[in-house]
């Protein structure tokens, strides 16, 4: 078998997928869900429900803020307790919309039932107002609204969908999942994004998750979709990551500051492809979606891939699942490579959350840092062609202009530098801070461009 894999960089962490088998199960309900106004990419969307206000699961109760935000839905039916500012899960303050729930009733017009509707009736413009009414956006990681990445700017074109399905992060189990039990639904949602962007779509899969390869092809060939495919990629860490995959899929590179767009590419995760089969097919707007709860101080039978409402708080998902284990030094949201230590246990899910890791003390433990000894392995691993060591110094001498010159603003913050280190230092922090440093001067400058040209026109 031909696998597919990106040029350059990449990593190999064990893949450490303990909970694969164990199938979604629907969490219950808890008593009160608080649902962020921000938690996708873009503008904060804006709450038109009040306190007071009964709510039906699947109703709108913010719109969005600007272009790039989101409509968000009522998970839940219940009453509006408030709407206040809330600390989210990385201590950030976020307008949430608190709501009693009380009960489960759904919103007129949502079909519910599990029965395929693999016929893609609605054409291009309706469908692309579908995904966006119903809240979709990306849910790989980064939350984009779906319906805006779907429709390209004038002039620019796709000519293949490349639907991710590489779940590369170890631990995560939740891509698969879906991928294995929902296989057809999904293979639907990659084709009504086919049919809006009028081009042929691979759907990328690891290796080392042959029953999701053979369930997807399965549901290719049943449904007689051509011009759709699987792709199996190699297993290298970070396989899933956007420019990777398109390089890995279509040998194109994107260049630094260019989008996939720019490289006749659109990439969609395979839960993106399930909520727009959702709210294509079912009108069945994004309230919830599935997580795993993993680690390496769990109990295997505590292991699992939950489907949760969105705005459920995570301390009621850690105490379905059995509470903090003993031993867990660490809670994160994301997997080991790219998540963000959870500070804040009375923080609520949202759109993107894709997992609870604990993970124990030996294996989150800082080792002191070290000088660097100038082996060159961070710059062999890091899959943007990045040299992390330069950019380390760059930013600890403080020069913005040479973080700049060294593309600091391409760092996909994947931690393969990290990882390789063997003197310790911590370049994904300091990588972090080169880009956003890096990022901060690019747009100031095109901010300042834009007045003096505006100030010209005058
Ligand atoms: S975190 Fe940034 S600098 Fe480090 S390997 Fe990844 S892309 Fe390269
Ligand atoms: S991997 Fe670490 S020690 Fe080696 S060159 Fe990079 S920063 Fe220096």
């Amino acid at each position: 078998m031909n696998k597919l894999s990106f040029r350059i960089g990449g990593v190999h962490p064990a893949d450490n997928k303990f909970s694969r088998e164990r199938s979604i199960e629907t969490l219950p309900l808890p008593k009160t869900v608080y649902v962020s106004m921000a938690q996708h990419l873009g503008a904060p969307a804006k709450p038109v429900v009040a306190p007071g206000d009964k709510v039906k699961a699947g109703q709108v109760i913010a719109e969005p803020g600007g272009f790039i935000s989101a409509f968000v839905h009522s998970p839940v039916s219940g009453t509006v307790k408030s709407v206040s500012m809330r600390n989210d899960l990385a201590g950030r303050p976020a307008t949430h919309v608190e709501i009693a729930v009380e009960g489960d009733e759904w919103a007129e017009g949502i079909d519910l039932s599990d029965t395929l509707v693999s016929e893609i009736r609605d054409d291009r413009q309706t469908i692309l107002d579908k995904i966006k009414a119903c809240g979709v956006v990306g849910l790989g990681g980064a939350t984009f609204p779906t319906h805006v990445k779907l429709n390209p700017a004038p002039g620019k074109k796709a000519d293949c969908l490349i639907i991710n399905g590489a779940e590369c992060e170890p631990y995560l189990t939740c891509d698969y999942r879906i991928m294995v039990e929902r296989p057809r639904e999904i293979v639907v949602g990659a084709a009504i994004m086919q049919k809006v962007l009028g081009c042929r779509c691979v759907i990328g899969v690891e290796e080392n998750k042959p029953e999701a390869i053979a369930a997807l092809r399965s549901a290719i060939s049943e449904l007689g979709y051509r011009d759709m495919e699987v792709g199996v990629l190699k297993m290298c860490y970070p396989q899933g990551g956007e420019k990777q995959l398109i390089d890995s899929v279509l040998r194109r590179q994107v260049k630094s500051g260019c989008l996939p767009i720019d490289a006749g590419a659109v990439v969609q995760n395979v839960a993106t492809a399930l909520a727009v089969y959702e709210a294509v097919q079912k009108n069945k707007p994004l309230v919830s979606k599935v997580m795993t709860v993993t680690g390496n101080c769990l109990p295997a039978d505590r292991m699992h891939n939950y489907r949760f409402r969105i705005g459920t708080p995570l301390s009621f998902i850690i105490e379905q699942a059995g509470g903090v284990p003993e031993g867990a030094a660490k809670i994160i949201s994301g997997g080991p490579m790219m998540g963000k230590a959870i500070s804040n246990l009375d923080a609520c899910t949202v759109k993107g959350s894709s997992s609870i890791l604990y993970l124990d003390a030996e294996s989150t433990k800082r080792k002191p840092a070290g000088n660097c000894i100038r082996c060159g392995k961070c710059s062999d691993a890091c899959p943007m062609g990045l040299e992390p060591f330069l950019l380390n110094r760059l930013y600890k001498a403080g020069d913005i202009e040479g973080l700049e010159k060294n593309a600091a603003q391409d760092c996909i913050e994947c931690g393969c530098c990290l990882y390789s280190c063997p003197a310790n230092i911590p370049l994904l922090d300091n990588v972090r801070q080169a880009k956003a440093q890096a990022l901060g001067a690019i747009r100031a400058r095109a901010a300042a461009a834009k007045a003096a040209a505006e100030a010209t026109k005058k």
